[in-house]
């Protein structure tokens, strides 16, 4: 391959741009994981990452992709043939509901189009039928990163308690912790689960569970087969800052610098961050004419915008023009919208001058693959940031 002058522009929903102070701040030795410097990394670490996901409870961190800690999630607070809830709300939501029926639970899917967030009237419903309290949890993916739609988790956890229902509440935020205004105590989520590679503007490699008291009491009388994943092992010796077997060591530092970077930042600032890129974002789709996948205004990720291809055009392709010529990745489509849709990520260590030139290459992709759209998204994106600072 010849060598490509200026930097790749990763706008795809996650992996997310690593940026230089948490890559110095990975550059350094391994250190021995049951000496005293680790003690006092893991300890800090752990205290302190708990403020991203508002909570006061434990944060348990594994060496592990996002879908190792939903395998967690589920394992370590369900027994085979426990009834669980999930909403289709897209491709992720399909994958953890196809997990929890490889494990052994009964998953009940409450369907949608792809196009909007979780239902929570439909979960309120099927909870006040189920008089016999067979479902022992409901999973909803925050941010559905297949098609860019959000799920209000407050309205979920109230539709539980107007039911009355006993039900854990399990929520996945690997593409939303972050980047879109989350709380896991004030919501009263059981078991909230995160990743690195995405909002937390980290390389991929570490995985999360926040539990609460009511899940951990959970997993007491919970009879999956859980190991490596067992949250038990991992509280224990969590209390004293180190880890039942080898931690990522090195993303460890990446993770204090990355709190450290989104806590001077200021959350609320970081969230409202997201806010106006995604904005901006969807004020260019809709200037080029192009339709945005969530038709839900009020579901509208922050984080992601997948947009659709006109009929007989092939989001693939247009990526691959974007990518050869203008040295950017753009997210794929995902299951059922294969070739339909391309996302772009608007997530992580992102300003204005970094959507802008993002929301450029796309236009010019656009142009260059040949893909019918009105010129002027990107002004349209550039006229809303500079009005709005
Ligand atoms: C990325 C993602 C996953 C999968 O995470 P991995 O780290 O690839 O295992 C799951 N759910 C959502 C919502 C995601 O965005």
């Amino acid at each position: 391959m010849p060598h490509t002058a200026g930097r790749h522009f990763l706008q795809i929903p996650g992996p997310t741009n690593v940026p230089d102070r948490i890559l110095r701040a990975i550059d350094r030795p391994t250190i021995d994981h049951r000496g005293p410097e680790f003690g006092r990394l893991g300890a800090e670490v752990l205290d302190r990452v708990r403020a991203v996901f508002k909570t006061a409870q434990p944060v348990v961190i594994f060496p592990a992709s996002g879908t190792g800690a939903w395998e967690a999630a589920l394992v370590n607070t369900l027994s085979p043939g426990d009834r669980v809830l999930m909403c289709e709300t897209g491709w992720f939501a399909t994958l953890w509901q196809e997990m929890a029926g490889r494990l052994g639970l009964l998953p009940e899917f409450i369907r949608t189009d792809w196009r909007r967030g979780a239902d929570a009237a439909a979960i309120e419903a099927r909870l006040r039928e189920d008089k016999a309290r067979a479902i022992r949890a409901v999973c909803v993916v925050h941010n559905e990163t297949s098609t860019g739609a959000a799920s209000d988790i407050a309205a979920v956890r109230r539709a539980i308690d107007a039911a009355g229902h006993p039900a854990l509440l399990m929520v996945d935020t690997i593409s939303s912790l972050a980047s879109i205004d989350y709380r896991h105590d004030e919501w009263g989520v059981d078991v909230t689960v995160a990743g690195s590679q995405k909002g937390l503007m980290l390389p991929p490699g570490l995985s999360f569970n926040a539990v609460s008291a009511k899940a951990v009491a959970a997993g007491k009388a919970a009879r999956l087969a859980r190991s490596y994943w067992d949250w038990g092992a991992q509280l224990g010796v969590n209390k004293t800052g180190y880890f039942p077997y080898t931690p990522s060591t090195n993303l460890l530092y990446g993770l204090r610098e990355a709190v450290d970077m989104l806590i001077e930042e200021g959350l609320e600032n970081v969230f409202a961050r997201h806010d106006r890129h995604a904005e901006a974002t969807r004020r260019a789709v809709r200037a080029w004419g192009l339709e945005i996948q969530c038709a839900e205004p009020t579901h509208y990720s922050s984080s992601l915008t997948a947009v659709r291809l006109p009929e007989g055009h092939d989001a693939d392709a247009f990526r691959a023009t974007t990518l050869a010529r203008f040295n950017m990745s753009l997210g794929n489509g995902l299951g059922q919208l294969k070739g339909r849709v391309f996302r772009i990520g608007h997530l992580g260590d992102f300003n204005d001058l970094m959507l802008m030139a993002t929301l450029s290459g796309v236009e010019m992709g656009l142009r260059a693959a040949g893909v019918p759209h009105k010129a002027g998204g990107a002004q349209a994106a550039l006229d809303y940031l500079a009005g709005n600072a």
